[in-house]
């Protein structure tokens, strides 16, 4: 049995090879420019709400065209947990790691999940300020991780 890691450990990131992506019409544009590591999210071109996760139909007014735009990366963890324990023999070496679901600055409140990196486990709580740090997993895929400011 492993011994549970201080709470003082820095944190870690799940191996790269358990990262799959299976990007789809609706969220290949966000994939395509995380890998230039770019953070766009849609936005409805009827009424201006933003779209995400996105979907056919707005929730505010059921238009059903989109636009792709840029947001710098910065925002508030919304929810997030600390793994401690491996719950696979891939992860024995990532742990602790701290999936986070972070809410966008300037977005009405659009959230996006991704690991919370560079602190100690004991740091991450809800409402830290985090910015955007692209993690490349392998070539042409890179996915978002959070670090405080
Ligand atoms: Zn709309």
């Amino acid at each position: 049995m492993t011994a549970t890691p201080a709470t003082d450990a820095p944190l870690r990131l799940p191996p790269a090879t358990l990262i799959q992506l299976s990007p789809d019409s609706w969220t290949a544009p966000f994939w395509e420019a995380a890998a230039a590591h770019r953070l766009v999210v849609p936005r409805c071109t009827s009424c201006a709400a933003f779209r995400f996760p996105p979907g056919p139909f707005c929730w505010r007014c059921q238009a059903q065209a989109i636009e792709w735009v840029e947001r710098p990366g910065h925002g508030t963890v919304y929810s997030y947990t600390i793994v401690w324990h491996p719950i696979l023999p891939d992860l024995a070496d990532s742990v602790p790691y701290a999936p986070a679901v972070v809410e966008l600055a300037d977005t009405d409140d659009v959230r996006v999940v991704g690991a919370v990196t560079d602190a100690p486990a004991h740091a991450v709580e809800v409402g830290l300020a985090v910015e955007l740090v692209w993690r490349d997993v392998r070539d042409r895929v890179s996915v978002p991780t959070w670090r405080p400011t």
